[in-house]
């Protein structure tokens, strides 16, 4: 598949993107500057992200002599409002200190592990403190978070066990139930959940699947209310070894592909992450939906899909009190 990313700056097949051409290409942070607007802007003109007006222009950056009228690089004026801004205002990256070719390679890092990376790993390999990798990798966790489109088709649903510690890694109390919703060839949704029950999965069952979908689930009793108003429920009885069922009109009743993406999250956890609590687990499920829901293309380009997703949202190290 050929994705180009093409601006005034940059034009360049987001496929070709790689570690070797970003550590070689955009190491340089006015490139990596073009880079990131380029994909964040994709049709070649800022926005001003006051007031969403799109004729800005460029300020030409330069030092300090003084210590006053210092511009930064990637600094834009609005023709509106006249405020200035950056391509990183209004954005998971706003306030940021890490240059944007680190958080250009670090995006790419976590975009291309299936089975996601820690923050130690980042620190080591993109020499920023671990702290600083902790709270980057949770800004693009929490950028991946899901739209409000609803889930369509055949979709498979399913629930597991995350996390505990100790001797409560086996006790049920302790782990932290997930619901995965995904619609077969098509996306993937995350709901960490306080506990299975009819209510609760009924919820997150009408917040995220039309109506029309043909719902796939284990035999869960809790399952079956919620599921009545919906276009079909077929339920795979796990407990007698059934996992896959192909029904009379040749459709194909099974929640196989959602164990799969549970097994994928679960190396993650266990694998990169070893311990997870139930504040941040949303974000790490984001994390394993968003790969699952862009599996079918290149790195590269699942990078150009993800920084469209940064816009409109921040996350505060502290959350401010409400
Ligand atoms: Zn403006």
């Amino acid at each position: 598949m050929k994705t180009t990313i093409k601006s005034d700056k940059i034009e360049f097949d987001a496929d070709d993107l790689n570690l070797i051409s970003l550590a070689r290409e955009y190491s340089d942070e006015d490139k990596a500057i073009a880079l990131f607007e380029s994909m964040r802007w994709p049709n070649g003109k800022a926005i001003c992200p006051h007031c969403k007006h799109d004729e800005c222009y460029k300020l030409n950056s330069k030092p300090s002599t003084t210590g006053r009228n210092k511009i930064r690089k990637g600094v834009y004026c609005c023709a509106a409002c006249r405020k200035t801004f950056t391509a990183k205002v209004g954005t998971v990256m706003e306030s940021s200190h890490i240059s944007v070719s680190t958080w250009m390679m670090a995006l790419f890092l976590i975009c291309s592990s299936k089975k996601s990376i820690s923050a130690h790993q980042l620190h080591r390999m993109l020499k920023i403190t671990y702290k600083s990798a902790w709270f980057l990798a949770h800004r693009i966790r929490f950028a991946f978070g899901d739209d409000d489109v609803k889930l369509k088709g055949t979709v498979e649903v399913d629930e597991t066990f995350v996390g505990g510690k100790g001797e409560m890694k086996t006790s049920f109390l302790r782990k932290t139930p997930v619901m995965v919703l995904l619609e077969r060839g098509g996306k993937a949704k995350t709901r960490v959940i306080s506990s299975v029950s009819q209510k609760n999965l009924g919820a997150v069952l009408a917040e995220c699947v039309d109506k029309t979908a043909v719902v796939n689930t284990d035999e869960a009793p809790a399952y079956k209310a919620p599921l009545k108003n919906y276009a079909g429920h077929n339920a795979v009885n796990h407990s007698k070894n059934q996992y896959h069922e192909v029904k009379a009109d040749g459709t194909v009743s099974t929640t196989n592909s959602a164990e799969s993406f549970f097994s994928l999250l679960k190396r993650g956890v266990y694998g990169a992450w070893h311990h997870v609590s139930r504040e941040h687990l949303p974000k790490y499920s984001n994390e394993f939906a968003f790969r699952w829901s862009n599996n079918k293309i290149t790195d590269g380009a699942r990078m150009a899909v993800a920084i469209p997703l940064f816009d409109g949202k921040r996350l505060m190290y502290r959350q401010p009190a409400a």
